[in-house]
């Protein structure tokens, strides 16, 4: 696979390129690859025209409106675009839904990605052995289930123990995606990530409620005790991982991508309310002095996972990456980006972007 350098004619298709990674990823391949941009997508509630205007007139970026879970429509759309690479990331991605409704996390991350393999199988079957072709298959850490404190973190190896119906949904799919390399030799790549943050991520995951409760004065709703501990991986970080695979991954290897940076949720949302403290300060005579007060402990979620880590050293020794931003760093960007950008949050907040209309409250999830 080239890298930046090489001129190429190659095609990759990115599913779910209007979501939070997948737009982000989008923009990096754009921008450090030669090659030509498919993005395909349904646009559920997630997906976002406004996330790729700065690209959608780019002349190697295409959108194409497609649903994973429509076979016939994939398989067409493979044998069109004839792709090098496929980077699936299309899914159901949000725990709370899937325990409010699992159906259409079975229908489009096990179904859709059965569709996905099944269609670039036909498609790497009918082309030359020697041209090159990648399906990288975006997964979670959330398929190896939940860590004590003293436990070691997750590593490509360790047992699958998907607790929530979105974590057995990805599972499942993981499995479909190894089958395909070890019956019909289709050369697949999974990756299984912690937590990404960043630019682009719609406001129902934690880091985005964070900070636009504190922007609204809102009390900002924390878990449990707030002690459950996550990974954080800087999405930008993320999207570098995932060329990289595709660059010089193995065919048939699990490539576990991490951000080397575990925080309590409590000490991340007090690490936010600091930045803001600093970014957006209250005026002398507020009713707060700092974001923090508005912290409010809520009801836990059932199943609630305790901690997830990752063993990020085998990318790091077989392909060398590693995450280039710390917690700081990127949640500094991060923030910052949620300031700079008001018109992008404002249209999926109020009712225009489809969220009031389907009944759904603004929870954080992490
Ligand atoms: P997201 O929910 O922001 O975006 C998902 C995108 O997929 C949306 O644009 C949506 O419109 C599209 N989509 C959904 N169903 C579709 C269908 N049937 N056909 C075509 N498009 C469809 O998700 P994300 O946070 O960007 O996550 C991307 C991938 O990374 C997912 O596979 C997710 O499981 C995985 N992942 C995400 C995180 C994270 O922290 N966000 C962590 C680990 C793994």
């Amino acid at each position: 696979m080239p890298t930046s350098t090489q001129l190429s004619d190659e095609v990759f298709i990115v599913t779910g390129g209007a979501g939070f990674i997948g737009s982000n990823l989008v923009r990096l391949l754009l921008r450090d690859t030669n090659a030509k941009i498919v993005n395909w997508d349904c646009f559920t509630y997630a997906g976002n025209r406004h996330s790729l205007v700065d690209v959608e007139n780019h002349g190697r970026y295409q959108l194409e409106e497609i649903d994973i879970t429509d076979a016939e429509a994939v398989m067409q759309g493979m044998a069109r675009y004839q792709p090098t690479a496929v980077f699936h990331l299309a899914a159901e991605s949000h725990v709370d839904r899937s325990i409010d409704g699992a159906g259409q996390f079975i229908d489009t991350n096990v179904v859709g990605t059965f569709n996905l393999l099944q269609a670039a199988l036909s498609w790497w079957r009918s082309i030359d052995k020697s041209q090159d072709f990648r399906f990288i298959h975006v997964s979670t850490d959330e398929v190896y289930g939940s860590l004590d404190l003293g436990d070691d973190a997750f590593c490509e190896t360790t047992r699958y123990d998907p607790h929530s119906p979105y974590s057995a949904s990805k599972a499942a799919s993981d499995h479909l995606a190894r089958a395909w390399k070890s019956t019909y030799g289709m050369p697949v790549m999974v990756t299984n990530c912690s937590n990404n943050y960043g630019p682009f991520q719609f406001p129902e995951k934690l880091i985005p409620v964070v900070i636009l409760k504190c922007l609204r004065g809102d009390p900002i709703p924390v878990y449990g005790t707030g002690e459950n501990v996550r990974d954080w991986l800087y999405v930008e970080d993320h999207c570098r991982a995932l060329l990289r695979v595709a660059q010089a991954g193995q065919a048939g290897e699990t490539y576990n991508i991490g951000g080397n940076n575990e925080r309590q949720n409590i000490d991340l949302v007090r690490d936010i309310c600091a930045i803001l403290d600093e970014l957006r300060p209250h005026p002398p005579g507020s009713k707060i002095s700092s974001y923090a007060e508005l912290i409010t402990f809520v009801q836990d979620r059932p199943g609630h996972d305790f901690r997830y880590a990752i063993d990020a050293r085998k990318i790091k020794s077989e392909l060398d990456w590693e995450p280039a931003e710390n917690n700081q760093s990127g949640m500094r960007k991060t923030v910052q980006w949620y300031l700079d950008n008001q018109e992008w949050w404002e249209s999926i907040l109020s009712g225009n972007y489809k969220l009031e209309r389907q009944g759904i409250a603004v929870t954080p999830s992490a």
